[in-house]
């Protein structure tokens, strides 16, 4: 699997989750603890989602 990290200040929402796991990212770095569907997809989908 390739792997890469993106950081973003807010959580993905449900069409950018899907382009994130299309990418095969690995993790991802959010601003905020807030769980929505779009971090629900990525964590579905194997992706790591870590708060800083
Ligand atoms: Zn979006």
């Amino acid at each position: 699997m390739a792997s890469g990290t993106l950081y973003v200040n807010a959580g993905p929402c449900l069409t950018c989750a899907k382009l994130i796991v299309s990418c095969a990212l690995s993790r991802v770095v959010r601003r905020d603890g807030h769980t929505d569907e779009g971090i629900e997809f990525l964590k579905r989908h194997g992706v790591r989602v870590d708060v800083w």
